[in-house]
């Protein structure tokens, strides 16, 4: 089944107001790319700023709260990044499974926010070095799937991000045959899972992702897009990864 390309960026705790100028680029390339969506992850203080300078472009949240609400001092809940002007957040990133400790049920949580909130979510899973040179690497990804995804999971506000660990901001990256195994792997746990929806729903590659990379990723058998860090910062390094989507 042809799923159309999904070029996601994260500014992990980067950026600033200036930076999004950076944004003005991104979005004429994706203005010009019709074929590709294109969506960017901010630090939260500039979700609103991001969603009022470039209305076309996607602003998502970089995370969220499970709760709508409440004594969660220093948290942000998905019904308030929606309101900043969000249209959906990344969960589950392995920066904050391993900084913040989250749990698979923690991921899941979070996940079933942006849903209640009416956000998509990209849900990322990856696994170490030390589990792939174990040999886990398919294990670990699939019990991460099997344990994060939310009920009501379906392709209209999920997609997934297959982010080895050992591969994000390290300039490494799985080969491509190794890329589509695992997207094969998940898509197979997802098929157990949620049926006939799993053939619908995006399959994301991140780690270290460049423009000279993104082409030969892109093309990997059950990749759907990419979701990319360091490589989104600028329009000069983001906008060929978009044109990469759409080739
Ligand atoms: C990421 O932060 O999700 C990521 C993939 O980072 P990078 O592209 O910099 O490896």
């Amino acid at each position: 089944m042809a799923r159309r390309k999904l070029i996601a960026g994260n500014w992990k705790m980067n950026g600033s107001v200036a930076a999004l100028a950076e944004l003005d680029g991104i979005a004429a390339a994706a203005a010009h790319a019709p074929g590709v969506d294109v969506a960017i992850a901010v630090p939260a203080t500039l979700i609103a700023p991001a969603a009022q300078r470039v209305p076309a472009l996607a602003i998502g949240a970089e995370d969220v709260h499970m709760a709508a609400s409440g004594a969660h001092t220093g948290c942000i809940s998905a019904e308030m990044v929606a309101a900043a002007g969000a249209t959906f957040t990344i969960v589950g990133h392995s920066e904050r499974r391993a900084d913040q400790q989250e749990s698979d049920a923690d991921v899941k949580g979070k996940a079933a926010a942006a849903r209640r909130a009416g956000i998509g979510a990209i849900l990322c899973v990856g696994e170490t070095l030390a589990e792939r040179d174990a040999g886990d690497a398919e294990s670990v990804v699939t019990g991460q799937i099997a344990g994060s995804l939310p009920d009501g999971a379906a392709a209209d506000w999920l997609s997934i991000a297959y982010e080895p660990v050992w591969a994000i901001g390290t300039g490494r990256t799985p080969t491509v045959a190794d890329v589509a195994a695992i997207h094969g792997a998940i898509r197979a746990k997802l098929a157990v899972l949620i049926g006939d929806e799993a053939v619908r729903m995006r399959l994301l590659y991140g780690g270290s992702v460049t423009p000279d990379n993104a082409r030969e990723l892109l093309g990997a058998d059950d990749v759907d897009g990419a979701l990319v860090g360091g490589a989104s910062l600028t329009a000069a390094k983001f906008v060929p990864i978009i044109e990469a989507g759409a080739a």
